[in-house]
């Protein structure tokens, strides 16, 4: 019998990313799929994972050898302040299920997925995989930062007390089709992309909150889906990586927004509201480790991944979460 990967949250930005990875890289290549392997794709749909029979029966309908766990709670600041307990306990469900559940049906491999944004608020940067818990998170989202850091502490507890298997992965901000495009409650790329569409369409003017200057790290979700598929085949240790583009690839507000006004095809009044916040400067975290182990990745250039995005949503409008 091959092997038998689940990935729950499998219907997400991150996990249509995995799938279409693994449906279009080379059979038998590096991040391709191997010969006799099967991939599960599961949504909320297929089991409520906050519930720890729906979970078990799950398990038990796919008898997973391996474990991408994905499902979470996710959304903007705005809810992450609103519903901090909501974030911080099914977050806490989620997780103790799918790390309980891999334990008890003897899964050889679990990978978990936590954020840079959980680490602290004071840190010295760039972030590392060393410097997670030391000091409280942003209080705006310490719900969802507790309930993801809990992940690291419990994969060291089973590895210690039972000899599990069970690891992390950090990714930075991620942008892809398939992503969250609702304007009350997406990440900043894919809320511009809607905005912007919505200014062409309407004729209105593309404006954008704060000055632009701020810079933040982007992993397109396919760059994101070969690494998680990485490290799952050639990643044996229970220490988070980070996955990310390195501290060079740091692109501002602006030339986000510029590159989304070019690939939308937008010719109306574009501008910045500077009354509005823009949030921390910078907050770089290092992928210095991952690329050592990997001995190198070739990362999508961002204007390609930002082009293929905006294309995805433009032709996927109806379909869209938005
Ligand atoms: P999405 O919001 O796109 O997808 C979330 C997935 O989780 C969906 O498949 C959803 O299923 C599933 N899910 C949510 N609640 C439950 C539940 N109670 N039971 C079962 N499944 C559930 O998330 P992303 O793909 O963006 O995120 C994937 C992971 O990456 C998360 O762990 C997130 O914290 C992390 N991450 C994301 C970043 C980003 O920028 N997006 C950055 C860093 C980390 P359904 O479709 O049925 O609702």
């Amino acid at each position: 019998m091959g092997d038998v990967i689940l990935v729950t949250g499998g219907t997400g930005l991150v996990g249509k990313a995995i799938e279409y990875v693994i449906n279009n890289e080379p059979e038998g290549s590096r991040f391709g799929r191997k010969p006799g392997e099967k991939w599960i794709f599961a949504s909320s749909k297929e089991g409520d994972l906050r519930d720890p029979e729906q979970t078990k029966a799950l398990f038990e309908k796919y008898k997973p050898t391996h474990v991408i766990h994905l499902a979470a709670l996710v959304g903007g600041l705005f809810k992450n302040m609103k519903y901090k307990l909501t974030f911080l306990r099914e977050n806490v469900l989620i997780n103790d299920n799918i790390l309980h559940t891999s334990y008890l049906s003897n899964t050889k491999k679990l990978i978990s997925c936590l954020s840079t944004c959980v680490f602290p608020d004071k840190v010295e940067y760039p972030l590392n995989e060393l410097n997670i818990h030391n000091g409280p998170p942003h209080e705006s989202n310490f719900g969802y930062a507790h309930a993801k850091r809990l992940v690291d502490v419990q994969n060291h507890a089973y590895n210690e007390e039972f000899g599990c298997n069970f690891t992390s992965a950090i990714p930075t901000n991620v942008f892809g089709p398939h992503d969250n495009f609702d304007l009350e409650d997406a990440h900043v790329i894919p809320a511009l992309i809607h905005k912007c569409y919505n200014a062409k369409k309407n004729g209105t003017p593309f404006v954008v909150a704060g000055t632009g200057k701020p810079l933040r790290q982007f992993i397109y979700s396919h760059d994101l889906a070969k690494l998680f598929i990485w490290q799952l085949r050639e990643y044996d240790s229970v220490e988070p990586v980070i996955l990310s583009v390195g501290e060079n690839e740091e692109v501002s507000i602006k030339q986000v927004a510029d590159a989304i006004v070019k690939a939308v095809g937008f010719q109306g009044e574009y501008s910045f509201d500077t009354s509005r916040a823009d949030g921390q400067f910078r907050k770089p975290a290092s992928n210095e480790k991952l690329l050592k182990l990997m001995g190198g990745f070739e990362f999508t250039p961002f204007d390609k991944a930002l082009d293929d995005t905006v294309a995805w949503f433009v032709a996927n409008y109806n379909s869209a979460r938005i």
